[in-house]
């Protein structure tokens, strides 16, 4: 009767220990989701911003950054730095896109 007794403890005992686990690996899936979740999300709105990029932006006297608008929204206008004389340049301080552009 022991015998069957240890079994019994045994097989729950294994079984408890496997449910742990699954319920350690179910967390870090569900973590996993959610950073998916908002992966996609961040790609849509970039995405939403780059085939509504407005006109207006391109073609002020002072262009915003098309690399910070298209990462994140921000609209950060370009600093103009010195040039040649066939080409004005300016730059953005805050990622250092380099906007060349002829005179
Ligand atoms: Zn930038």
């Amino acid at each position: 009767m022991k015998e069957l007794s240890d079994l019994l403890i045994s097989c729950v005992k294994n079984i408890d220990s496997k449910d742990q686990a699954l319920d350690k690996e179910e967390k870090q899936l569900n973590g996993r989701l959610e950073q998916i979740k908002k992966e996609r999300a961040q790609l849509r709105e970039r995405r939403n911003r780059a085939v509504n990029y407005p006109e207006d932006i391109r073609v002020t006297t002072f262009p915003i950054c098309p690399r910070c608008y298209l990462k994140d929204g921000f609209s950060i206008k370009l600093t103009p730095i010195p040039g040649t004389a066939e080409t004005d340049k300016s730059e953005c301080r805050q990622c250092g896109y380099l906007l060349e552009e002829e005179v």
